[in-house]
């Protein structure tokens, strides 16, 4: 089961990755991956939810195995 996480947990370990965010739409942020081709978009909430962390997960289908832990 997917846990929520908090914003800055999540953009940490993005940002580990070398993803990048750029301002979206409201409290959106569009992450993009080092190669550009794939973005999440995530809310900027002080704890993100599970849907939101598992879209992340299978749009940024590089990050290996764990990257959230
Ligand atoms: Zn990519």
């Amino acid at each position: 089961m997917t846990k929520p996480m908090k914003y800055r947990d999540l953009a940490r370990r993005l940002r580990s990755h070398g993803c990048t965010p750029k301002p979206g739409k409201g409290d959106h942020e569009k992450w993009y991956c080092p190669c550009g081709k794939h973005m999440a978009v995530i809310t900027r909430t002080r704890d993100v939810s599970p849907g939101v962390v598992d879209d992340t997960r299978k749009k940024l289908t590089f990050l290996p195995e764990g990257w959230m832990k």
